[in-house]
């Protein structure tokens, strides 16, 4: 299950598309297109970032641009498992590597509640972007209550130490929330010894 050098043929890409400075629809536009080439096969993610918590979402950092302009995460839910309601503050593209998803997008209205949207089912292999021009806020489940699915998302800067909110579903009330990583070590892209 594990090809590395499509992981790191995907950072060398993102790498030469980040450094264009590019506005964001662009990098969206172009960041969408190698996100779907990567999900497009499911043979090179290393088990260790694709294992599910027991009570919780993981969220693997598999690369973080030294610039911090971008990183790149795997997203694992176990059964049934789901983030609370959420915002990004920076670009985000999402694509479905293993199992299915569900994303709902939420608008806050100025009482403080939210307008809901639908619930959009995202199957293997689809891509989606989410920014705070697009639509910012959302909630993001596994589609299975029987197996793990596996999203790979990558976020316009060193998403885990971004200061971001989390939203009372009710009252629509704003907490702090910076969501760190689930992993100590990242995989190694540079043994160029195994191609
Ligand atoms: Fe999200």
């Amino acid at each position: 299950m594990s090809k590395p050098h499509k992981l790191r043929d995907f950072v060398v890409d993102f790498t030469r598309l980040i450094d264009r400075n590019l506005d964001e629809p662009t990098i969206l536009a172009e960041g969408r297109k190698l996100v779907a080439n990567l999900v497009a096969t499911d043979d090179w993610l290393p088990d260790a970032y694709a294992q599910p918590g027991p009570n919780q979402y993981q969220q693997y950092l598999l690369h973080a641009d030294p610039l911090e302009r971008f990183s790149v995460v795997s997203f694992v839910w176990g059964p049934g498992q789901k983030t609370p309601i959420h915002d990004h503050t920076v670009w985000g593209i999402v694509g479905i590597l293993r199992g299915a998803e569900t994303g709902v997008a939420y608008a806050l209205k100025p009482g403080g509640s939210f307008d809901t949207g639908p619930t959009e089912r995202l199957e293997r292999g689809e891509v989606v972007a989410v920014s705070p021009d697009l639509g910012d806020i959302h909630v993001i489940a596994n589609a299975y209550d029987d197996r793990p699915s596996i999203s790979i998302h990558v976020y316009g800067g060193n998403i885990g130490a971004i200061r971001r909110s989390v939203f009372d579903p009710v009252s629509g009330a704003r907490s702090p929330f910076i969501s760190g990583y689930s992993n100590a070590t990242i995989p190694n892209l540079w043994d160029r010894s195994r191609d």
